[in-house]
């Protein structure tokens, strides 16, 4: 069975999969049916040439997923046959995000190099056995020899020689003694087959390349497609998940299994991959970002990588959750980037302080209130969750309020602050605005002058008097100040792969995406906040201490707004055209 949508009456064996993905359903059946000895062991293999990113983070809930469904185990493996592109650096850190993501691969991390010995044995077997041979077609010529989807192929000159000859010349090119691109070890297949990657593909190819991990050990190396069924082979994987794009792909996957002798027969089995709008998730394009300095680094905030999400202060559990909401599927698509913003609110609404934090300082003197004074109001910590109790927030008589909860001339349906207007603040009293100070050179508000009522402390009025606006507020001698980082999509449209011919997706980079706001006043329960700390600025957002920050320095990443202001924005856009 291998519908993407669940039946009624799907039924393996007693046991439902009613409601299973299909790769869900397809392992529930392989159970049932005694295969493997009803084990499940999956894998999650990334090549370590870049940072994991929000595609990968799908695949890694999926495969660690799936094996605690099953009290199976699933394998950290670093695909790391290419040596031109990795490094140790994308190692550590590949390690560092499985774990953030809360996964565990137990004493099972290992790297598809550490198999070059083996490989290399398999190989050899395929010679021996008459079905791989030693082609001396170079570049162009094997392209040529491979003819076009719509166009077989013709055999290389080279297919027919003997196993002896071809023992021979395979053992020269593993000694060195042919030049980079002059030879390569192929399977024998079919070169008429409709399947491109059927037509004999390339087993081993020379690369005078040092690797990250083997040094100079080898000057060939193994293709992907040769390496990964047998990688997966000797680690006893029984269900080996992918993308799509693997799926012509399978039928030389089981070729090689056929063809080899190997301890066990692991079935691949392919989903969609996760495509994200407003940015785009492939590696090579994201270190592009990286290197043109596009973005600050592989974990600036913007960044769809799990670095870049740890950053702006998103939570595993949120990531988690969006990967189960999204689900499994067989169509590619675009999922809409405010899904995962709507998982990071939901999330962090349960597990974040709120504090009042005021991003763009007005000044705003309460003239009746004692010189010199401070008392402390009772802030609650989170209204969601009362076990997460109060708190004290200093208040005087200087303040700093938000520039834009004051309206010289409010506008309609405007219920925060006006000349001659009561409002609350927060947590304290009514104020009512006298007067308005202006700098004489440029017209611009610098302080608003009021009074209090101290008959409201706590924010309520004895004689049941309302006001229709509450604002947040800081105590302005008491106040930390912050830098303050607000985000936008890194990409001004939704899919930035689909650009004009002859441009590049770096065109539609959105120019506005980082907006940075000195001279922010924080609550003072924000000082000496370790990195990665989570809060919630009243009316303002998410938000979360960036690594940035120093002893005397705060700076904040606002890490989500409280609603989806983009989706309301792209809806009254819709509206207007
Ligand atoms: P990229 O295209 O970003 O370079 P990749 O597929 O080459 O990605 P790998 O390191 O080979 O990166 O990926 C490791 C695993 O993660 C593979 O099994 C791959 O199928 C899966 N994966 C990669 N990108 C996505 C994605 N966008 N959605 C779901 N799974 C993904
Ligand atoms: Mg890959």
């Amino acid at each position: 069975m291998t519908s993407d949508t669940p039946r009624d009456d799907d039924n393996a064996g007693g046991v439902s999969t009613r409601g299973l993905d299909f790769i869900r359903q397809i392992v529930v059946e392989d159970r049932q049916a005694g295969k493997n000895e009803g084990r499940v062991h999956t894998r999650f293999p990334p090549e370590p040439n870049g940072y994991l990113h929000i595609g990968h983070a799908k695949a890694i809930c999926l495969a660690f997923g799936l094996a605690d469904e099953h009290d199976g185990l699933c394998n950290l493996r670093m695909d790391d046959t290419n040596p031109t592109t990795e490094s140790v650096e994308y190692v550590r850190a590949i390690k560092d995000d499985v774990r953030w993501l809360g996964f565990d691969w137990g004493d099972r991390f290992f790297y598809a190099s550490d198999y070059f010995d083996q490989l290399h044995a398999f190989a050899v077997q395929l010679v021996e056995a008459g079905t791989a041979y030693v082609c001396d077609l170079r570049g162009p010529d094997v392209g040529e020899y491979r003819g076009m989807w719509n166009r077989p192929g013709r055999n290389s000159p080279y297919r027919d020689r003997s196993v002896e000859e071809n023992l021979d010349l395979f053992a020269r090119m593993r000694a060195g003694e042919f030049e980079d691109g002059s030879r390569t070890l192929r399977a024998k297949i079919d070169m008429a087959s409709p399947n491109m990657n059927m037509r004999d593909p390339t087993i081993y190819r020379i690369r005078r390349v040092p690797h990250y991990r083997t040094g100079d050990a080898w000057c060939i190396y193994p293709m992907y497609d040769f390496t990964h069924p047998l990688s997966d082979a000797l680690e006893g994987i029984t269900h080996s998940l992918c993308t799509l794009e693997f799926e012509d792909h399978r039928p030389l996957y089981d070729w090689f299994l056929r063809n080899i002798d190997v301890p066990c027969q692991p079935r691949q089995i392919e989903f969609a991959r996760l495509n994200l709008s407003h940015t785009v998730l492939s590696k090579r394009k994201l270190l592009q970002l990286v290197e043109q300095g596009h973005v600050s680094g592989w974990d600036d905030p913007r960044m769809p990588t799990i670095v870049g999400f740890r950053r702006r202060g998103y939570t595993p559990e949120a990531v988690r959750d969006f990967c189960d909401r999204i689900g499994i599927a067989k169509a590619n698509s675009i999922v809409s980037v405010a899904q995962l913003e709507d998982a990071v609110r939901q999330d962090l609404n349960k597990r974040a302080l709120r504090v009042m934090g005021v991003l763009r300082p007005l000044k705003l003197v309460i003239e009746n209130y004692p010189e010199g004074q401070v008392e402390q109001v009772e802030a609650v910590n989170n209204p969601e969750d009362e076990s997460m109790g109060s708190r004290e927030v200093p208040f005087s008589r200087e303040l700093y309020i938000e520039q834009t909860d004051f309206h010289e001339d409010p506008p309609k349906k405007y219920f925060r602050l006006a000349p001659g207007r009561e409002v609350r603040l927060r947590y304290a009293y009514f104020i009512t605005c006298r007067e308005v100070v202006k700098d004489p050179q440029t017209g611009e508000v610098i302080e608003l002058r009021c009074t209090y009522d101290p008959e409201t402390r706590g924010g309520y009025a004895p004689d049941g008097r309302k006001v229709r606006g509450t604002i947040h507020w800081v105590s302005a001698a008491h106040a930390v100040e912050a830098e303050v980082r607000l985000y936008d999509h890194l990409f001004a449209t939704i899919n930035p792969e689909d650009v004009d011919e002859g441009g590049d997706y770096t065109d539609v980079l959105n120019p506005a995406s980082l907006e940075t706001l000195r001279g922010c006043r924080v609550e003072p329960s924000l000082a000496g906040a370790p990195a990665g700390s989570r809060y919630q600025f009243e009316r303002q957002g998410y938000v979360c201490v960036d690594p940035d920050s120093t002893k005397d320095r705060l700076v904040i990443n606002r890490t989500v707004t409280l609603r989806d202001t983009w989706a309301r924005i792209e809806k009254a856009r819709a509206g207007r055209q």
